[in-house]
């Protein structure tokens, strides 16, 4: 009888919950300890290039696009006029590369803790990174995004993309009431903000994302949470918030609009942009009873 496994298999294995850990074998790449978090790339043979920060996977060449399109897309058909775009986080450029591709965006300034993060993406995942170095509408601004919100001028962005690590390292202070209230403060009349929300099957991220809405509703009159698949990420399923002064994401949604504009995309369309907005009951029920 043959061996069902090699002595030489190295697995990477991320903890959902002590019992349930997901895991991918991988050859490591490359490995950084920096002032803020611990960067591993590997190479795994479905998803390609993986980046995990401190051992969390961020992002994978295979699946990154269901993250980033829905990060994107969602605010820009809510409001394809959006010209002044803040990004903060999101150094692997996934973001980034998304908003750059409209027209009617003038300037994306992207707020990221960490260089290191940065470099190394252009170095090992430049399907998300090339944009960081070719779009001349980007200003790379390597600082922390709470301070540059704080010291942001009223009114000053018409989107607020945070595209963050999850709340136990330097992201804890991206989902704070006082960097929401900053958000609020910085944004047009008519601004949207979307943020990294968790998910909402384990008990850890669960608890972080009602947190996170509680905050952000008691600021934006405007408050909602949409869902995406995305296989590499724990439970496979993932939540952002969308936050808005003015725009219901769905009332609002100027899908035709979008259409127009070409845009070619492998996740995101018209009827997911409305599909992504219906919960669950239990999530329902988690968000009510808060
Ligand atoms: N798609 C990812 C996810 O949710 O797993 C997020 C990707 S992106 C790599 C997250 C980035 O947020 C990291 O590069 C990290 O350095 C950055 N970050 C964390 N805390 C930050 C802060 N306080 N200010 C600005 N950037 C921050």
């Amino acid at each position: 009888m043959s061996d069902s496994f090699e002595w030489s298999d190295i697995w990477y294995s991320e903890y959902c919950l002590p019992g349930v850990k997901l895991s991918f074998k991988v050859d490591v790449l490359y490995s950084e300890q920096t002032p803020f978090q611990k960067i591993v790339f590997m190479k795994n043979e479905v998803f390609g290039t993986v980046l995990t920060l401190d051992g969390y996977v961020q992002v994978t060449e295979r699946d990154e696009f269901m993250y980033h399109e829905m990060i994107a897309h969602v605010p820009m058909a809510v409001n394809p006029g959006i010209k002044r775009v803040l990004i903060i986080g999101g150094g692997d450029g996934g973001t980034a590369r998304e908003t750059a591709r409209y027209k009617a965006v003038e300037k994306i300034d992207m707020v990221e803790i960490d260089e290191a993060v940065v470099r190394a993406c252009e170095k090992y995942m430049p399907q998300t990174a090339a944009v960081l170095s070719s779009e001349p509408r980007l200003n790379l601004k390597f600082e922390d995004g709470l301070a540059f919100v704080k010291s942001a001028k009223d009114n000053s962005y018409d989107l607020i993309i945070v595209d963050s690590t999850d709340p136990c390292g330097p992201g804890g202070s991206l989902f704070t009431t006082d960097f929401y209230r900053d958000c609020y403060r910085v944004l047009s009349d008519d601004g949207i903000l979307v943020n990294q929300q968790e998910n909402a099957f384990y008990d850890v991220e669960r608890e972080e994302m009602v947190k996170a809405h509680r905050k952000i509703k008691e600021i934006f009159p405007i408050a909602k949470i949409y869902g995406f698949n995305i296989a590499s990420y724990e439970s496979g399923y993932w939540y952002f918030g969308f936050a808005s002064k003015k725009y219901d994401p769905i009332e609002d949604h100027r899908a035709s609009e979008w259409e127009k504009l070409g845009l070619k995309t492998e996740y995101y369309n018209s009827d997911i942009h409305k599909a992504s907005f219906a919960l669950p009951n239990y999530v329902k029920e988690i968000l009510q009873s808060d």
